[in-house]
């Protein structure tokens, strides 16, 4: 991540579909560690408040599950940064599982235009 480099293996070339969810999932790895801290908290707000969250995939649907059983702070934190990627990735797929009001939050973020990579 500090080198702002992401190697894929080239396997995943012959399966499309996953392998652009996967590229847009890592992206906006970047984006969040440049995000900010006012827009993470937003993010963690608005997480904080789904009591059965919709997740858009496996990432971050392991970590919600680590943070249920452990509760920890280190935990939600993991939760909030794979939520926001798996979210993003998913806004790329016309399948997409994500809820309307995270949807509604990624649109405001890019009418904002604060999407840093
Ligand atoms: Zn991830």
């Amino acid at each position: 991540m500090d080198r702002r480099e992401i190697v894929f293996d080239a396997d995943l070339l012959s399966h499309a579909p996953d392998f652009v969810n996967i590229v847009a999932h890592e992206i906006y790895h970047f984006v969040w560690r440049r995000l900010g801290n006012r827009e993470r908290k937003d993010w963690s707000l608005l997480l904080g408040g789904e009591k059965r969250p919709t997740h858009a995939g496996l990432s971050s649907q392991l970590r919600y599950e680590a943070w249920r059983e452990s509760g920890g702070e280190r935990h939600w934190s993991a939760y909030l940064c794979e939520a926001f990627c798996d979210s993003a990735a998913a806004l790329t797929s016309p399948n997409s599982r994500i809820s309307p009001h995270r949807r509604r939050w990624f649109g405001r973020l890019m009418k904002k235009r604060k999407l840093p990579v």
